[in-house]
């Protein structure tokens, strides 16, 4: 737990989130500005600011990450459809909020996003 970060605050329920999934592990909840019909944050319950800093013990906690990720993607109705899993890392990679997160985004055509 990291005491100004907003995640591990939604993770440990002292702020409202829109929690969808949870467990020992991870905990998902929707994003407050979504960029698709159904997004989704996937975040471990440790803080962890990003992919920078995960490291070999970290290896099944970030499956755990996507596991749940498939089982909100089927809870939501998307998993057939198709959805988009992403993690921005660091500043041009446009990371805003420093605790390790994968985009669950889903529930329209999503378009190819232009990398140059
Ligand atoms: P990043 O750009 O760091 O990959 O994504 C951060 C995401 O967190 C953004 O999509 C943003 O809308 C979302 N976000 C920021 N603050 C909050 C919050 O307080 N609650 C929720 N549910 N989502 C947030
Ligand atoms: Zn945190």
């Amino acid at each position: 737990m990291s005491d100004d970060c907003i995640f591990c605050k939604i993770v440990a329920k002292e702020i409202p989130g829109e929690i969808v999934y949870a467990d020992e592990y991870v905990t998902a909840f929707r994003d407050i500005q979504p960029a698709a019909p159904v997004h989704v944050l996937i975040v471990p319950n440790k803080h962890i600011p990003s992919m920078n800093e995960v490291d070999e013990e970290d290896a099944v906690l970030i499956g755990r990450m996507h596991l749940a990720a498939k089982q909100v993607a089927e809870q939501e109705g998307i998993a057939e459809r198709g959805y988009r899993l992403v993690i921005n890392t660091g500043d041009e990679g446009g990371q805003v909020v420093y605790h390790l997160h994968l985009h669950l985004m889903g529930g329209k055509k999503l378009s190819i996003p232009k990398y140059n």
